[in-house]
């Protein structure tokens, strides 16, 4: 014999019924089967609402009512159709419409007397499952099953504690047994959740009951299992519509399941383990919806290390409970007086209020719970007048209530024997800038739970369960803002890599936001990289401001903006990502080289807030320059001297600039090639490899603003005053003796003309110098870079970097880099 329990989830439509049926019908090929009912799905909710409605005197309930009507209509005869002429269904129609109508005066009466009593909600709420299981039973005798409905409210006998009534079990376990000791159908339907009082009175077992009538039954009977059937494939390692990574638990003790039932896993109602538990009777959690998943198996003994291959996790399984009030109760008279807490608590006791966490401080000078927020108010106004002659007399403070929270729980039963876990939970909820409000950890060490904003909660389970339960792959949520010729190079080696990722450095690596001048788009899964450019031209118009809008409200963990513009405005937002935990990947050059005080600053949040900023490409694109010199200071040597070519554009100018072409022609020719800016004059007065210069030297350790830098300009004095791009490109021509006069000197000088930035002594300067042949820069070629650390290790021999220091495909490979880091770290 086994006990069968469908849920609401597995009954919310006439193909899902079907379902049932099929799976009520294979096993009752082989065994007896009692089988309790939910109410359809989503009813229950619809007949508190109509309930709600009808107390508050707003004629809409009638509306409510009629749709209540029209789903079990629509189901009933879809599954006993009118030409089924072996079986009267229009006699089942009546007697719904027969039940429908008591609901409806029902409903009647409470809009009447415009209240509602938990007396009346348990009446109102039995509709739902005495309707189901009635049609269930009707369509199986439709179909010549062997089968028979039993009321369960006939059998489970309870207190009056309307809305959550308590067993008691002499009777029910007596009825039960007496009534199946005499029946002998292959399949009984019960309704679940509904009973009556020991005086009559229709009550109902809490919300989420019928899990607990079945497991009542199954004890009563001691059958072999029982089976909770639902729409997820078993318990998961998380509530699987958050976590889209979570798994289903191949088996867990009873200890386990019921911790996670009680800290929110909705899949099992807490209740239902107690009465199978000490009759070893397993309990399976099974998908109505694919009835071969293999479910969870719930026992005393686990027999398996854990339900994951790829876990070696001590952790069962991560939940969480929304809509928590935390209370704190503090102040100096509380400290060493003994009975406050039982004051306290008998209060909640007496209100009937749950208390699902407590903590206090062993300093004794506050107490810290939390409870379901729709007992709130209740609570704060019974213990401010329990407590009302301390509060007058500033013994106490009057309690502090915060709302919008929730908790998330670690649960486990080897988690005592594990070192480390708390640790791990909360490192990772504060990298995630998740602020835990309040903790708590039994004794047992069974499980962990922290407090934290409701905001929060999916951030907080998924960058959980990723840490304990995804075997180190971890997830990187990545925003674009600039897709130009650089960002589009990114997210193609992107598209191109995130296979090799996975495999190779356990990254996923998922383009969350892109954006470029005129438009934006978002996806948490991630974007298709296949089609982003067509998504994003359909995209929503695009703000800097909107892009963080979306990109805080995202929330995500391991979030990464990444700046492929060079616009200020946006530098000016990168506190704001940093502030809310975001990490930052630059090539972006203004926030590093504008004010000190600015650059200090982002450092600093960074720091604070766990969210690296990384801006290798600032300096010679995709080469390690930056990396280098981190790594340099972070082991303790120290910067001397820099000697760099730094500008791509400046060095292929005067690697194309001799007596047979004009210097204007050769800048013409670059910028047309992209080794400019679109104002070729940023790269030639210099103050492009002053900023760059500037970067290395405070990333050195020192403090230097870009005014410090002596910048001696190789360009005339009307080059320089030109206002426009077009008349600098005048100026240039009618200069042209001054270039070719440079470039006779150097020859003479059987030299090399390059754009130098220098660090020394503290100072540093970028101009043209001669290069004579020998020097490293002398055969520096095409768009390279190089750069020479002298240090207190490197004193004659400079470390050297070099290597193409432009170029889109360079730029987007450091930035890419950037990524990595940040997912490595
Ligand atoms: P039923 O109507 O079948 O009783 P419930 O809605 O009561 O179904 O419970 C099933 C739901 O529980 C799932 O759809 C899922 O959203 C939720 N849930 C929450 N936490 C978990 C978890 N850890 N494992 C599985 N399901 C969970
Ligand atoms: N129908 C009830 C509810 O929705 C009981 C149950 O489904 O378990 O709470
Ligand atoms: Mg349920």
């Amino acid at each position: 014999m086994k006990v069968l329990k469908f849920g609401g989830t597995s009954l919310g439509s006439a193909q899902n019924i079907n379902k049932v049926i099929s799976i009520l019908n294979n096993y009752a090929e082989s065994d007896t089967i009692i089988c309790i009912v939910s109410a359809v799905g989503g009813i229950t909710d619809k007949l508190v609402d109509a309930g709600e409605l009808a107390k508050i005197k707003n004629k809409s309930y009638t509306d409510a009512f009629k749709a209540i009507k029209q789903i079990h209509i629509d189901i009933v005869n879809e599954l006993i159709p009118t030409h089924s002429d072996s079986y009267r269904d229009e006699s089942v129609i009546a007697r719904i419409e027969e039940k429908l109508q008591v609901l409806k005066s029902l409903l009647d009466g409470i809009y009447l007397i415009n209240e509602i009593s938990p007396k009346t909600t348990d009446k109102l709420l039995s509709f739902g499952e005495l309707l189901s299981s009635y049609i269930i039973s009707e369509t199986l005798k439709s179909r010549a099953i062997d089968s028979e409905l039993k009321n369960a409210q006939d059998l489970i006998t309870t207190n009056s504690n309307f809305t959550k009534a308590e067993i008691d079990y002499n009777i029910t376990n007596t009825k039960i047994r007496d009534y199946f000791n005499t029946t002998n159908f292959k399949i009984t339907i019960l309704p679940g959740f509904i009973s009556k009082s020991d005086s009559g009175e229709q009550t109902t077992l809490g919300r989420g009951g019928s899990d607990f009538t079945a497991a009542i039954i199954a004890a009563a009977l001691k059958v072999e299992r029982l089976e909770i059937w639902t729409d997820v494939s078993g318990m998961y390692t998380a509530n699987p519509k958050v976590v889209k990574q979570a798994f289903p638990i191949k088996t867990i003790s009873y200890q386990e399941a019921m911790e996670l039932s009680h800290f929110g896993a909705r899949v099992l109602y807490p209740p239902t383990v107690q009465p199978v538990l000490d009759l070893n009777i397993p309990i399976v959690i099974k998908n109505t919806l694919q009835p071969n998943a293999r479910g969870t198996f719930i026992s005393k003994r686990v027999t398996d290390k854990n339900s994951s291959a790829i876990s070696s996790t001590p952790i069962k399984g991560i939940s969480n409970i929304n809509n928590i009030a935390l209370f704190t109760l503090q102040g100096n008279g509380m400290v060493g007086i003994p009975g406050f807490s039982k004051r306290l608590f008998e209060t909640l006791a007496q209100e009937k209020i749950n208390v699902i966490l407590i903590t206090q401080a062993s300093s004794e000078h506050s107490i810290c719970f939390g409870i379901d927020i729709k007992d709130a108010d209740v609570a704060k106004t019974t213990i401010d007048i329990t407590f009302e002659n301390e509060i007058s007399l500033h013994k106490i403070d009057p309690i502090i209530v915060e709302k919008e929270l929730s908790i998330v729980a670690l649960i486990g039963d080897n988690m005592k024997n594990h070192q480390g876990i708390s640790g791990k939970m909360f490192s990772t909820l504060g990298k995630n800038n998740i602020n835990v409000r309040a903790i708590a950890q039994g004794a047992s060490e069974k499980n962990i739970s922290a407090v934290i904003a409701e905001k929060d909660i999916k951030k907080a389970l998924n960058s959980l369960h990723e840490v304990f339960f995804e075997g180190n792959i971890k997830r990187l949520n990545v925003f674009i803002t600039g897709v130009g010729n650089v960002g589009e190079k990114l997210v193609e080696q992107i598209k191109q890599q995130s296979q090799y990722l996975k495999n190779n450095l356990k990254i996923n690596l998922r383009v969350v936001g892109l954006s470029n001048s005129r438009t934006m788009i978002f996806n948490e899964e991630g974007i298709p990289l296949d089609s982003w450019k067509e998504q994003l031209q359909q995209g929503e118009k695009s703000s800097f401001q909107g892009f963080l809008k979306t990109v805080k409200q995202l929330n995500l963990r391991n979030s990464i903006f990444v700046d492929v513009t060079s616009n200020s405005d946006l530098a000016n937002l990168y506190p704001k990502y940093l502030r809310n935990s975001i990490a930052i990947v630059a090539c972006n050059k203004i926030a590093c080289s504008n004010d000190f005080k600015d650059y200090k600053q982002l450092k600093k949040l960074s720091l604070k807030y766990n969210a690296p900023f990384l801006f290798e490409t600032n300096v010679g694109a995709g080469l390690p320059v930056i990396d280098t010199l981190n790594n340099l200071m972070a082991s303790g040597d120290k910067i001397t001297t820099i000697k760099a070519v730094l500008s791509g554009s400046l060095n292929y100018v005067f690697n194309n600039f001799d007596e047979s072409i004009r210097f204007h022609d050769v800048v013409k020719q670059a910028q047309k090639e992209g080794y400019t800016e679109p104002d070729p004059r940023i790269d030639l007065s210099g103050v492009d490899v002053a900023r760059k210069i500037l970067i290395l030297v405070r990333e050195s350790g020192l403090e230097m603003n870009l005014n410090n830098i002596e910048n001696v300009s190789f360009l005339t004095q009307s080059n320089l005053e030109s206002d426009t791009v077009d008349d600098f490109y005048n100026t240039l021509i009618k200069d042209e003796t001054h270039f070719q006069n440079l470039f006779a000197s150097a020859k003479k000088n059987n030299c090399q003309l390059k754009y130098v930035a220098e660090f020394n002594n503290g100072k540093a300067k970028v101009g043209l110098q001669e290069i004579p042949q020998g020097h490293p820069f002398y055969n520096l070629e095409g768009k390279d870079n190089i750069v020479m650390f002298y240090t207190e290790r490197y004193p004659e021999q400079p470390m050297i970097i070099k290597g193409a220091g432009a170029g889109a495909e360079v730029t987007a490979s450091g930035l890419f880099a950037d990524i990595i880091r940040i997912g490595n770290n």
